[in-house]
């Protein structure tokens, strides 16, 4: 392996580094893919719903072959309270037929199939390979110290696409070690039942899942969400809040998920159902403002190693893939001019800035403070929207008229006209 050179070196098999690799294989440059895990996806975690969008682009109808667990025909947003909870949702043949929206997935199975595509176009994937660190040279990277026997490979690019809180991108001084806000601790458990017993409970057809997204009193006031994503036979649930809401109520993730299990909209979903996996994994959520340098001489970033996560839609894995892209059309445009400078692989950055992933960073630059700095959002809306829409309901011989005053009454007491207005006006400056 000594003295091993490659056209480009990819360090991490997820979606943004496979993606990558793919695209600059099929452009005909030589390159090799490390992964620290036994396979492709082994050390993976995510919801996960994987979208169609932007993976096509490069692999067309790949959903045809792929290990995709249920196309999503109907996602739902559910605020919690301790009693049930409030909701809503999109149900549409539109987001399956022929070219689904979305999949849930599994990422163990999903990654290694998406490796063997790679390995198909000829790149060379390396398993049970972590990369240590950068070797450097006039401040250019030139390749990658390895575990491997005789482990130093060098590349005229790397492609740093290591995950969330890059060991690489720290050691290259680009990125500060990740603030506990700008992360969050996420477990899922993967519960198994039938497949007929997910399509009665979803009131889905074979092949077709449900996504519900979780907020209100599930993270017990913390910054956080929730997650219920129905696979073939099991479910997805998971729970994820900020490290620093962790330490600031005193909260353990197991304690959340265990709560959430038996929360009275849930437990009749995963009734009868075994847990047959535990995960945990951290989340990149500080957004656009926490967007390291992407690029550099020799070297680029892509997917949550560059912190390219759009949490408020459920969106990583496609950042991760369009980033992945993106970086591999820059890089084979700097191999035309064998210029692996900063400037040669600046077109990286800049198709990154005029695509989605950006626009859409940068839309929701506000967000995270906003979340944070308005704790109200996690602590008292929740209940307030359950116990309103309750009262909404309720029929005990009250006019219409003293059901709306009771409305009314909960929000002056709880919240306050005029913090209600704020919230209103502060959230959709935030969201515009
Ligand atoms: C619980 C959870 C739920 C999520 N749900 C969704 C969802 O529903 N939809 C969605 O779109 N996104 C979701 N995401 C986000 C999504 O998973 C990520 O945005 C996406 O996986 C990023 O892909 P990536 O390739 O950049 O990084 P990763 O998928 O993290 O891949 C990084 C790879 O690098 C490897 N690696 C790390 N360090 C080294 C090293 N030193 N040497 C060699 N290999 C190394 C790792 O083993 C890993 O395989 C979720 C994330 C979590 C944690």
């Amino acid at each position: 392996m000594a003295e091993e050179k490659f056209d480009i070196i990819v360090v991490g098999a997820g979606p943004s580094g496979l993606a990558a690799a793919i695209r600059l294989a099929k452009a005909g440059l030589e390159v090799a893919v490390l992964e620290r895990g036994a396979f492709a996806g082994s050390k993976n975690v995510m919801g996960g719903i994987f979208y169609r969008h932007p993976l096509e682009t490069l692999l067309p109808y790949f959903w045809k072959e792929a290990p995709v667990e249920r196309a999503i025909v109907e996602q739902r947003y559910w605020m919690l309270d301790s009693q049930g909870h409030t909701g809503g949702g999109v149900r549409s043949q539109r987001f399956v037929g022929d070219k689904p929206n979305c999949w849930s997935v599994f990422r163990a199975k999903f990654d290694r199939w998406l490796a063997e595509q790679a390995e198909a176009a000829g790149v060379m994937l390396l398993t049970e390979a972590t990369v240590e660190s950068l070797l450097q040279e006039n401040g250019k990277v030139i390749g990658v110290h390895t575990n491997l026997e005789d482990g130093d490979l060098w590349a005229d690019v790397v492609v740093i696409a290591d995950g969330v809180n890059s060991l690489l991108l720290r050691d290259l001084g680009v990125h500060p070690e990740i603030k506990p806000n700008q992360a969050a601790t996420t477990v899922k458990e993967v519960i198994t039942l039938p497949a007929e017993k997910i399509e009665d409970r979803f009131n889905v057809e074979p092949g077709q899942g449900v996504s519900i997204e979780l907020f209100g009193s599930l993270t017990k006031g913390a910054v956080g969400i929730g997650f219920l994503y129905a696979n073939q036979e099991s479910i997805s649930l998971g729970v994820g809040v900020l490290v620093s809401e962790l330490a600031r109520l005193n909260l353990k993730p197991h304690d959340l998920i265990e709560d959430l299990k038996s929360h009275p909209s849930i437990r009749p979903l995963i009734a009868g159902g075994k847990t047959e996996e535990y995960l945990a994994h951290l989340i990149p959520e500080g957004g656009y403002r926490t967007v390291p340098r992407v690029h550099g001489h020799g070297w680029v970033a892509v997917g949550d190693a560059a912190m390219l996560v759009d949490s408020l839609h459920r969106e990583g894995s496609n950042l991760a893939v369009k980033s992945g892209l993106l970086a591999a059309e820059a890089i084979i445009q700097a191999k035309e001019k064998q210029d692996f400078s900063a400037a040669g692989l600046a077109p990286y950055r800049q198709a990154l800035d005029a695509s989605f992933v950006m626009k859409d960073l940068k839309k929701y630059k506000n967000m995270s403070h906003f979340l944070e700095s308005n704790p109200q959002i996690f602590n008292v809306y929740p209940e307030l929207i359950n116990d309103a829409g309750t009262a909404f309901f309720t029929v005990d011989g009250k006019t219409k008229r003293e059901m709306q005053a009771t409305i009314l009454k909960m929000v002056c007491q709880r919240r306050g006209l005029f913090g209600l207005a704020r919230d209103a006006l502060q959230g959709g400056l935030t969201l515009r």
